[in-house]
């Protein structure tokens, strides 16, 4: 039995999203784009309708929700704005490894705070030097005492200036590579740490992003997440859980190019028709619609599997699947959706060229289209039966 039938729940949940996004995202998402400033109303708004933090679970105060029920959210928020779903969003990448990793102690007080009031959670691997490469991560830990004293730079934070809380990936002094890596929780008025100025962006300019320095940060012991070592384990099960909430945002912000290119060709004369009765225009955007409901499909079953069995590699490969078709087709639907505006898509008047900004992000951030094609190769080479045995 295969059911794609969503429940009385999720439906409600999905219409909620939709209303919020509607009302609330879409009449000032321009306004956002242009000004750069951090639309911390509208997170506050998201937050107090329990659109925020989706993943922290009800014994902390959180909603608990699956992953399926975070993609329905993130669809019809990032069909509003890409930047600012990425800031609410990122909470839930945020508290991820705490919910993996953390202890029962840590949980209680570092999550239980969030559904009160609206605090930011920034996750930080990247820094200056690696993206891609985690096990290439430099910034360091030594023990002292009771304490963790953290140094290096982490770059490209997202909500990095308003962060309460940071996750931060580092390693110990003198190791290398993986084995070498652990995760801690880092209160951002912790002695030590800095933020450098918002990072000028092409899109997801409603979305803050910074550097995050770390200077002989002296960080409780109490705060590491998990055993010493695991951090690089931690930081791959938290992406399998948030990569088809990416899958998702694209489909939404595909969606929205889709309906934006169909509006404008019904308008549009050329050759003395409207341009939606051309065949070339008809067969893009069909080609959209059915690229779109692909997308869809492929973050469903992602969040479906990650709900279901998170532990599995299957999950692991169905999440990286439903994010590189997602955003790779999320840049191709946009980019056809400008083509059907000419000249007109090429102008900061309309709405699209926002689209085509924002869209470039999904194929470069929590792992590029190239990461996740390694992650699906790798499977592939390693551990993938052949139906056809015999060739
Ligand atoms: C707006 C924005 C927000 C972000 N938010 C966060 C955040 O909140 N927290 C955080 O930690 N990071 C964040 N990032 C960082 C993001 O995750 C990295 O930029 C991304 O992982 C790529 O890393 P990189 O930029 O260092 O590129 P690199 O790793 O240097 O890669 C450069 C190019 O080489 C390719 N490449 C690298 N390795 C391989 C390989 N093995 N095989 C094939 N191709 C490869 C890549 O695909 C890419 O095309 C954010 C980035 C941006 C732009």
């Amino acid at each position: 039995m295969i059911d794609f039938q969503l429940t009385d729940d999720q439906l409600a949940l999905q219409a909620k999203a939709r209303e919020f996004a509607l009302n609330e995202v879409l009449p000032v998402s321009q306004h956002y784009d242009q000004t750069g400033e951090f639309p911390r109303e509208v997170i506050a708004k998201a937050h107090k309708l329990g659109l925020m933090n989706l993943g922290v679970p009800k014994k902390y105060g959180g909603p608990e929700y699956g992953q399926l029920e975070s993609v329905l959210v993130v669809e019809e928020m990032a069909a509003a704005c890409a930047g600012m779903t990425t800031s609410i969003y990122v909470n839930d990448l945020g508290t991820t490894p705490i919910i993996l990793g953390g202890s029962e102690d840590q949980k209680q007080k570092w999550l239980t705070p969030l559904s009160k009031e609206l605090q930011f959670v920034s996750f930080a691997t990247s820094e200056p030097g690696m993206g891609s490469d985690v096990a290439g991560i430099k910034t360091t830990y030594s023990r002292k005492g009771d304490a963790f004293i953290l140094n290096g730079n982490k770059f490209w934070i997202t909500n990095g200036n308003h962060a309460d809380v940071f996750v931060i990936f580092a390693r110990q002094q003198g190791s290398e590579r993986h084995q070498g890596l652990s995760a801690f929780i880092v209160p951002s008025d912790t002695e030590g740490v800095s933020t450098g100025k918002p990072l000028k962006k092409l899109g997801h300019r409603a979305s803050d992003t910074a550097a995050v320095i770390l200077r002989d940060a002296k960080v409780p012991a109490e705060n590491i997440l998990g055993a010493e070592g695991t951090g690089f384990l931690l930081a791959m099960m938290t992406f399998v859980k948030t990569r088809p909430a990416i899958g998702a945002m694209a489909t939404g912000l595909a969606r929205s190019a889709m309906e934006y290119a169909m509006n404008y060709a019904k308008q549009r004369d050329a050759f003395g028709k409207k341009i939606s009765s051309f065949q070339a225009i008809q067969t893009m955007v069909a080609d959209m619609y059915a690229r779109i409901e692909a997308m869809r499909l492929l973050t469903w079953r992602a969040a479906w599997l990650v709900d279901t069995r998170a532990d599995g590699n299957i999950a692991n490969v169905a999440s990286s699947c439903a994010k590189l078709v997602g955003s790779e087709d999320a840049m191709k639907i946009v980019t056809d959706a400008l083509q059907i505006y000419g000249g007109k898509g090429y102008l900061e008047q309309y709405p699209i060229q926002k689209l085509f900004r924002d869209a470039k992000l999904y194929q470069i951030y929590e792992g590029t289209s190239q990461i996740q094609q390694y992650v699906i190769s790798r499977y592939l080479f390693k551990e993938y039966e052949p139906i056809m045995k015999n060739f």
